[in-house]
C-alpha cells in the first residue's frame, strides 16, 4: 500500500476539499481517502509520497476523443493511405500523449478497423501507456455520411442495428451514431442537416442499452438534438445548434435538452482561440455564448476535445486537454464546476462512474497530482506531478517524438 499526501485532496464532485488529505493506494484501487492519518500508519505503508503544496484530485477524463481519427483521408479518392497496422502505433503515440497531459479516461467515439479495443486492450494489459479506454468503434452513418470511411454505413433500421450488434460483437463499450452531418466529409450531408430519425437513434439506443451500454450521438443540427433527447442517447456530442447561416442558439429546445437530463459534450476544445483567429470572431463566438447558454439552462455539460480533428488547418493536439478547460474558465465557470465536468461528471456520463472519476475509497486509483491549487487557478492542471492509471504511475511529460502531434 502506499499513502500519497499532498496541501489537499479534491474529490470530483464541487465543494468537496480534504485539506491536508491522504490517499492509500492499494494495487488498482484506492483504499482510503480522508484526512491526515486517517489511512492507518505510515510504518504500515510500503511506501509513503508527500506532495507538498500539491493538490490530488481524480484523473482527468475526455469524453470525446479520436485517437485514430486519420487526418490523411484523401478527400478526392476518400480513401486513407495509411494501413491499419501503422495507425494503431500511431494510436498508441496518441494515447501515451494524452495520459501524459493528465487525462486518465478517454472515450473514443470513433475509430476505423475495432483498432480503439486493440488499444484499449493492450494498455490494460500494460502493453501500451495511455488512458483507460471507453471505446465506441465504427460510428454509425448513412451510407456516405458523416465519417463514412470508419465502416459504420448504415441506410435502414435492420442495418443500423446489424451495424450496433457487430460493434457490441466486437466488444464497443458504448455506441456512437452520427445523427447529424458534419463539415469533414466531402460527400456527407452538412452539419445542419438532419442523418437519422428518433426511431433510428432509438434502435440503436435499444441495441446498447440491452447490454448495459449508452449511446453518443453527434448533434449539430436543431433536428437531430431533438432527436438524439427523443430516442434517449446518454450524450449528445457537439450540440451546437448549427443552420446554414451559423450557429443559432434555441432555449426551447435547450430547455427540453435540460429537462431530459441527457448530457452534452460540447467538444470545446484547446485550440478555440487560434480557430477563432482563423475563422473569425462572429462564428466562434456564437458558439461559446451557446455553451455558455446551455449551462445556464440547466444542463449538465462535459469536457470532451474532439482530438484528432483538424479544422481549418489548425490541428487539436491530444495533449491540448487543460487548454480546453481554460476555455471553459475562461467563459465564466467557476473552477470547481470545471473540475466536475472533467472528472466526476464526465464519468457519469460516460457510464464509468461507479469506477472512477472520484477520489473515494473503493474507486480505481485513477489519481493526478499537480502543483499548486487548481481551484484557484485552472492552469496548474498543467503543473502535473504524478499521473497513477490504476494504480500505476505513467507521467511521461518531456518524451517527445517526431509523430504527428494529432
Ligand atoms: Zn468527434
Amino acid at each position: 500500500m502506499r499513502i500519497l499526501r499532498a496541501a489537499q485532496v479534491l474529490t470530483g464532485r464541487p465543494g468537496e476539499v480534504i485539506p491536508y488529505g491522504e490517499v492509500a493506494v492499494d494495487g488498482d484501487m484506492i483504499a482510503f481517502a480522508g484526512p491526515r492519518g486517517g489511512a492507518g500508519e505510515p510504518g504500515d505503508a510500503d511506501e509513503v509520497v508527500d506532495l507538498p503544496g500539491c493538490t490530488l484530485l481524480p484523473g482527468l477524463i475526455d469524453a470525446h476523443v479520436h485517437l485514430g481519427f486519420d487526418d490523411k483521408v484523401d478527400p478526392v479518392t476518400r480513401q486513407s493511405p495509411e494501413s491499419d497496422r501503422h495507425l494503431l502505433l500511431r494510436m498508441a503515440e496518441n494515447a501515451r500523449k494524452l495520459v501524459s497531459a493528465g487525462v486518465t479516461t478517454a472515450r473514443d467515439l470513433g475509430a476505423r478497423g475495432f483498432l480503439d479495443l486493440a488499444l484499449r486492450d493492450a494498455i490494460e494489459e500494460g502493453l501500451a501507456v495511455g488512458p483507460h479506454l471507453i471505446a465506441a468503434t465504427r460510428p454509425i452513418t448513412p451510407t456516405g455520411g458523416h465519417c463514412w470511411y470508419m465502416g459504420g454505413e448504415a441506410d435502414d433500421l435492420p442495418a443500423i442495428r446489424r451495424v450496433a450488434r457487430e460493434n457490441l460483437r466486437a466488444g464497443a463499450d458504448c455506441l456512437k451514431i452520427m445523427a447529424s452531418g458534419g463539415q469533414m466529409t466531402p460527400s456527407a450531408a452538412p452539419s445542419w442537416v438532419q442523418q437519422y430519425s428518433t426511431e433510428e437513434i432509438r434502435a440503436v439506443v435499444e441495441e446498447a442499452g440491452a447490454r448495459g451500454k449508452g449511446v453518443a450521438a453527434h448533434a449539430h443540427a436543431h433536428a437531430a438534438i431533438r432527436s438524439a433527447v427523443e430516442a434517449g442517447v446518454a450524450t449528445i456530442e457537439h450540440c451546437s445548434f448549427f443552420t446554414p447561416s451559423g450557429h443559432r442558439y434555441d432555449p426551447e429546445l435547450a430547455d427540453v435538452v435540460a429537462e431530459s437530463g441527457t448530457y452534452v459534450c460540447p467538444t470545446l476544445h484547446g485550440v478555440y482561440w487560434r480557430l477563432r483567429d482563423t475563422l473569425g470572431p462572429e462564428m466562434l463566438d456564437d458558439w461559446l455564448h451557446g455553451i455558455v447558454a446551455l449551462r445556464d439552462a440547466g444542463v449538465r455539460l462535459i469536457a470532451g476535445t474532439d482530438s484528432g480533428f483538424a479544422a481549418a488547418g489548425v490541428g487539436n493536439r491530444t495533449d491540448g486537454y487543460v487548454a480546453g478547460l481554460e476555455v471553459f474558465a475562461g467563459a465564466g465557470f467557476g473552477n470547481a464546476e470545471v473540475i466536475e465536468l472533467a472528472t466526476a461528471r464526465a464519468a457519469d456520463a460516460c457510464g464509468v462512474g461507479a469506477v472512477t472519476g472520484t477520489v473515494e475509497t473503493g474507486k480505481r486509483a485513477d489519481l493526478i497530482a499537480v502543483r499548486g491549487d487548481p481551484l484557484r487557478r485552472i492552469s496548474d492542471l498543467r503543473e502535473l506531478v504524478l499521473v497513477l492509471v490504476a494504480g500505476r504511475a505513467v507521467t511521461q511529460t518531456g518524451v517527445d517524438t517526431v509523430t504527428s502531434s494529432l
